[in-house]
């Protein structure tokens, strides 16, 4: 349980969060970094840390865990305070005077606040199958992938069209023994580079495609897979062979205490002033994922200059008396 003041609390410790500190910390101002996951990253680290971005400025290919590695260098000269492990639950005060509550009992006071929560505290969408949770607790059906040497030598069913189910698809050749892909429909919502390689693929038959197939129950015992059920439209089935199901049917977005805050959430996201990142609640600021104006993107590059224009416009708040002169990073340096 800890007592902490700063200039500005940050929700969310993925990459906007995290470099919604750095930007904070060019400014002066002193930061803590609230996080519900136990490490920094958000869904970087939680989700795909060995898989390649190719879309990070003058990084032509970065691993998610690589990125957040480098993020954590950057940001390590400015001391940041960090609260791991725990959920931001309450909210109160004004600018200038924010209180904000987590579940461990921590009270954190802050003259600003940033919103990084991107999709909240996030969770698979799990299929409807019997018996599913052995299966979950041994490790037979896993909805992320952390290492891919611990697919080596698995036969693995895939179900899902978007861009996870395509990319692990491609990501485990080499590695798993077998790798079919279960989807509903022909035409997968995924990057169409990617579907172009998995259809390369199973021309090949290194990969095998079950279309139009849903999943449909699970065989084993004692929490070891051995096939997967799939039926088709009609209801006729097969089984396919396993170790391993990696359903891939997105995340459930679960906002939890964000939505009681006063926000005005549009589908779960939260509306800025697309100039300065600004909420309906002044001096609450949203970054990344979970902001929302005309054009936005859900990229990581764009997350990161949300957090230099909410740096920018939180600076007032936090020195009412000082104008800020804009000045280049190469002008000033960082803290040694
Ligand atoms: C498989 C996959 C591939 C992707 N590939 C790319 C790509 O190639 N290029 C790209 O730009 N983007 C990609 N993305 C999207 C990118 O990961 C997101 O845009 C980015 O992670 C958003 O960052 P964020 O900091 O806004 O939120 P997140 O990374 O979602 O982090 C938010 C953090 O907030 C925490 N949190 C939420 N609510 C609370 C609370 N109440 N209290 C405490 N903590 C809380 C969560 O635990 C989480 O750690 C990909 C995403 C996925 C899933």
């Amino acid at each position: 349980m800890e007592r902490i003041s700063a200039d500005v609390a940050i929700i969310g410790a993925g990459p906007a969060g995290m470099f919604a500190v750095f930007e904070c910390g060019m400014l002066k101002m002193s930061c803590v970094l609230i996080d519900a996951l136990d490490e920094l990253g958000g869904q970087c680290v939680a989700l795909y840390p060995e898989k390649p971005i190719y879309d990070i400025p003058a990084h032509p290919g970065i691993e998610g865990g690589a990125l957040i590695a480098k993020l954590e260098e950057q940001i390590a000269p400015f001391n940041c305070a960090k609260l791991l492990g725990r959920q931001v639950t309450g909210l109160s005060g004004a600018a200038g005077d924010f209180t904000l509550t987590t579940s461990a009992g921590d009270e954190v006071k802050a003259k600003a606040v940033i919103l990084a929560a991107g999709a909240g505290a996030f969770g698979p969408n799990r299929p409807p199958l019997d018996g599913l949770e052995a299966y979950e607790a041994s490790g037979a059906v896993r909805y992320y992938v952390k290492k891919r040497e611990d697919l080596r030598g698995k036969r693995v069913v895939i179900a899902g069209g978007g861009d996870s189910a395509v990319d692990w698809a491609l990501a485990l050749q080499g590695i798993a023994a077998s790798i079919a892909v279960v989807h509903r429909r022909p035409k997968f919502r995924a990057a169409p580079e990617s579907t172009a390689q998995l259809d390369a693929l199973a021309a090949e038959s290194k990969v095998e495609m079950v279309i139009p197939y849903q999943l449909h129950a699970l065989h084993g015992a004692g929490g070891a897979l051995e096939a997967v059920e799939v039926a088709d439209l009609d209801g006729a089935t097969k089984h396919l062979p396993a170790d391993v199901l990696l359903p891939f049917f997105g995340l459930a977005m679960e906002l939890g205490p964000i939505n009681d805050w006063g926000l005005g959430l549009e589908k779960s996201h939260v509306a800025v002033t697309p100039y300065n990142m600004q909420t309906s609640l002044p001096g609450v600021f949203a970054v990344g994922d979970i902001c929302t104006y005309p054009g936005k993107l859900k990229l990581i590059l764009q997350g990161f200059a949300e957090g230099a224009m909410a740096a920018h416009a939180i600076y007032p708040i936090v020195n009412p008396d000082t104008a800020l002169h804009f000045e280049y990073s190469t002008t000033k340096g960082v803290p040694g």
